[in-house]
């Protein structure tokens, strides 16, 4: 009986060790999930990524202050790889707020945007936005320049355009 135990315990702790987690705050599962549908739709592959990270989570301790907040962030291990990408509490205040801090680190980490596009642009990539709202009703076509623009994005047409001519 004894001997059975052991072997359940270690069995249990195999699997657990081999089982890659990546935690997933439920507040922003939904516009994950709405990101990875349009990966998907355009050709953009994620799992890999996915399941390198650790966690996608709200979180308490990034700056924030009447003169301007960080509100989204992507963490990195010494290496300089990313295992978190970090979103403010603060951002939960205002849905539209939230959906584009989201997919702005979204974008840094699965489009592989490794630098913004402007600095206030108006766009779901600029490095500061001091207007959400104009972004938030333009989603449609933001969604389509930050997709379309993305590092991501145009590295799989350049392969396609390589082995079509
Ligand atoms: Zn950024």
């Amino acid at each position: 009986m004894r001997r059975a135990l052991l072997l359940l315990l270690i069995i249990f702790s195999v699997l657990n060790s081999s089982a890659q987690e990546v935690s997933i705050d439920g507040r922003l599962k939904p516009l994950l999930d709405n990101f990875f549908e349009l990966c998907d739709s355009y050709g953009i592959e994620y799992h890999e990524k996915l399941f390198a990270l650790k966690k996608i989570a709200i979180v308490e301790d990034l700056k924030t202050s009447p003169d301007g907040s960080v509100l989204g962030m992507v963490q990195r291990d010494e290496a300089g790889n990313i295992h978190t990408i970090a979103i403010n509490w603060i951002a939960m205040l205002d849905t539209e707020i939230l959906k584009v801090v989201a997919f702005h680190e979204f974008g840094h980490y699965f489009l592989d945007y490794s630098e913004h596009v402007c600095n206030d642009c108006d766009i779901i990539m600029a490095r500061v936005n001091s207007s959400y709202f104009k972004i938030s009703n333009d989603w449609e076509n933001q969604l389509e320049i930050l997709f379309k623009q993305s590092p991501t994005y145009k590295k799989n047409q350049s392969i396609i355009t390589a082995t079509t001519f």
